[in-house]
């Protein structure tokens, strides 16, 4: 077998090795099913136990209330930029208010443009995307069709601390990059959607809880798929869903709910992970800057430069050398940045903590 190496890349992501070990034994025969997930049909039994069973996982380790229901979509996060749009502002004669923390929320509105009215409740991008805003820094409308967060900047490492009030309306949430990082008061949301592929699983599929009433707002003339009451009426199986996809979703929320312990427990591994990093960092004496103020630093995505940019190749070709891999920032930002989601194991933070001392120590 080649080496496993430990990937910090911002996704798709790395996995807990207790999955990907299972996804290979059943990848020949599933238990029970005389066939592999990628051979059985989305409507036998055996998929349907698989499907129910990703959604009782999530609802027990997020603790979702009754009144929401849980999709399972295709298209990325992406997609979901332009749905929430067409689903819950297209026809609602209000503007929406979007908070604008970094690149994905700028997508968003993006997006929504093309639906309705959409306006920017705040704007981080003046101070370079470095913080999620006070309640007081927010200009919400009086009655705005919805609220939009995203609740971690995967690209800016910027991570919302306390969810904003949104005057009854209601709360819609990207949280793509940081699902499952610690428990998520669900029940102060009106949809909350993430794509798998950083935090819960594979790409290809993404997951959407989304609270009862809001799915009356879809209107009749949207097309079957891109409206979340037909979707939900359906029960994800409108057509065929990502069936390898949603099973190893199963996979990491079994991994989660089992080995690890529930999200209590994963949030104390993360923010221990995390901390590792930041106090390298802050100890550095300006060699390494972190990019997020403190009160609104990431606990999935740590971006940081090196006060000398000479320092940047030799920096990412030293810690590859040490299989310490996918450490190049986004081009946007530049500089480094490590994506230690919920799988990254607490060794390979230690290792690259280590390593950036010495670094430091050589280089400084
Ligand atoms: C990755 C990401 C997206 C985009 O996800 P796709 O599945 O590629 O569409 C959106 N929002 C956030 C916060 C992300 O991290």
């Amino acid at each position: 077998m080649e080496k496993r190496v430990y990937s910090f890349a911002p996704g798709p992501a790395v996995l807990p090795l207790p999955v990907i070990e299972e996804v290979q034994r059943d990848m020949l025969c599933l238990p029970g099913a005389g066939a592999s997930i990628l051979e059985i049909s989305h409507r036998s039994k055996t998929f349907s136990r698989i499907i129910d069973q990703t959604e009782a996982n999530l609802r027990k380790l997020l603790s979702i209330p009754d009144n929401y229901r849980v999709l399972f979509m295709q298209g990325g996060a992406f997609l979901q930029f332009a749905m929430v749009a067409m689903n819950l502002l297209r026809g609602s004669g209000k503007p929406a208010d979007y908070i604008v923390t970094g690149t994905w929320s700028t997508k968003a509105i993006k997006e929504a443009k093309t639906q309705g009215t959409a306006n920017v409740a705040w704007d981080g991008k003046p101070d370079n995307f470095k913080r999620f805003p006070k309640q007081n820094d927010l200009n919400l409308d009086a009655d705005p069709a919805y609220v939009y967060m995203c609740s971690n900047e995967t690209i800016q490492g910027v991570q919302y601390q306390t969810e904003p009030a949104t005057g009854g309306a209601p709360l819609i949430c990207d949280s793509s990059s940081d699902i499952l990082c610690r428990p998520m008061p669900i029940e102060k949301f009106g949809l909350v959607f993430a794509c798998a592929q950083k935090n819960a699983g594979p790409a290809g599929v993404t997951i959407v809880i989304v609270r009862d009433d809001l799915l009356q707002r879809s209107a009749d003339d949207l097309p079957s798929l891109l409206s979340y009451k037909t979707v939900a009426e359906n029960k994800s199986l409108l057509n065929t869903p990502p069936t390898l996809a949603i099973y190893v979703v199963k996979l990491v929320t079994d991994w989660l709910l089992g080995e690890i312990g529930g999200l209590e427990k994963m949030a104390e591994i993360n923010r221990h992970k995390a901390k590792l990093l930041y106090d390298v960092i802050d100890a550095s004496d300006g060699f390494y800057q972190g990019h997020a103020e403190l009160d609104s630093r990431s606990i999935m995505n740590v971006p940081f430069r090196l006060s000398n940019t000479d320092l940047d190749a030799p920096f990412l070709a030293q810690s590859a050398e040490r299989d310490l891999c996918d450490l190049k920032g986004h081009r946007s930002v530049g500089g480094c940045r490590a994506s230690i989601y919920n799988a990254m194991p607490v060794e390979g933070v230690q290792l690259l903590a280590d390593f950036m001392r010495e670094f430091r120590e050589k280089n400084k």
